[in-house]
């Protein structure tokens, strides 16, 4: 019989474990503490609980950690994790040290279904999510794991496709018996699933990002497949009407792509349509990917379109690129793991 995994558990689900398998409720706790606050490889070493606990716990239960398959390390000191999931899977992992931070990037699912045309992720198509087990795993077994001190949910999947899982680990993060981090190092990204945005922006505390990649609704279309159905102008209603307190951020997700979206009308349209919210641009330069129909404008370029969404009002800044000579751009390492297999 296959064991049922423990880590990435929430506090309400190990008291039902702890019911389950006739332990006292205050056990839970003691679990949580284990699990999340102590480093142990096995259910053997929660040494506070008995002996008769930990044997009942181990009959149907394990820590359940996997550790990554591959690590690549880039010239800038990004690194890379390739981790097996369930059904024969690859998912990606990266770490982007910089001064006193230490980012992690996690994947929410394994594939994507949201097509959107520039992504590597997008073009392996929907192969299933991840359960909160395998997105807090990426974190918890990687060696570097005591330095994190934010987490992005920028990797493979679209987070809000799989909400309850990301709801799930990101209470685990936030809860004072789990990591107890504050919301406001965690990131999570999306393209706009309007029917879990507003659950989202309700549940949890944690910034939100948003991927733009255009402002028109034609343009936004051909390169993200969501737009016939969510558009950014319902997004942006959600948003408005959501009361953000000072802590908590919007930003906008831009990749730039040479001649398509990168013009002084979709800087107008921008500020146009941004007016009103408190909110960031993060200008990303794309990197091509093998085949790509797309390329990026230069840095000359690139810095103009900064310089004109400030000076429109928009804060507007352009994200450092970072592990680039090992294929960091999401989905390309796992799209080679699995063209082997
Ligand atoms: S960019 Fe994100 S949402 Fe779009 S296909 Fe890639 S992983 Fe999915």
């Amino acid at each position: 019989m296959q064991k049922e995994k423990l880590y990435g558990k929430t506090l309400n689900e190990l008291i039902a474990i702890t019911k389950r398998t006739g332990m006292p409720g205050f056990a839970a706790r003691q679990i949580a503490d284990w699990l999340y606050r102590k480093e142990i490889r096995s259910v053997e070493d929660m040494t506070n609980l008995s002996k008769r606990m930990r044997e009942a716990l181990s009959e149907y239960y394990e820590l359940g950690l996997t550790d990554p398959l591959k690590t690549s390390v880039s010239s800038d000191g990004t690194r890379k994790y390739l981790f097996p999931v369930q059904n024969g899977k690859f998912i990606e992992t990266a770490l982007i040290p910089d001064r006193d931070r230490s980012t992690i990037c996690v994947s929410s699912q394994a594939g994507c279904k949201m097509g959107c045309v520039f992504c590597m992720t997008g073009k392996q198509g929907f192969q299933g999510n991840l359960s909160s087990n395998e997105i807090l795993n990426q974190f918890r077994s990687i060696p570097e794991y005591r330095q994190i001190t934010n987490m992005v949910y920028m990797g493979m999947g679209e987070p809000l496709d799989n909400l309850d899982e990301v709801l799930k680990s990101l209470e685990i993060l936030t809860g004072d018996w789990g990591y107890g981090w504050s919301p406001t190092r965690i990131t999570v990204s999306t393209v706009g699933i309007l029917d879990r945005l507003q659950e989202f922006l309700e549940k949890c505390r944690c910034h939100l990002a948003v991927s733009l990649h255009s402002p028109f609704d034609e343009e936004r279309r051909k390169l993200m497949p969501i737009q016939k159905t969510n558009t950014v102008d319902e997004v942006l209603n959600i948003i408005r009407n959501f009361d953000f307190n000072r802590q908590r951020r919007v930003s906008f997700e831009y990749i730039l792509f040479r001649g398509i979206n990168d013009t002084p009308r979709h800087v107008r349209e921008l500020a146009r349509i941004l007016n009103g919210i408190r909110c960031r641009i993060n200008i990303i330069r794309f990197h091509p990917l093998p085949g790509s129909e797309f390329s990026s404008p230069g840095e000359m370029e690139t810095l103009a379109f900064r310089d004109a969404l400030n000076a429109k009002g928009i804060i507007a800044t352009i994200r450092a690129s970072r592990g680039i000579d090992i294929n960091a751009a999401c989905g390309l390492l796992s799209t080679l793991e699995q063209n082997k297999s």
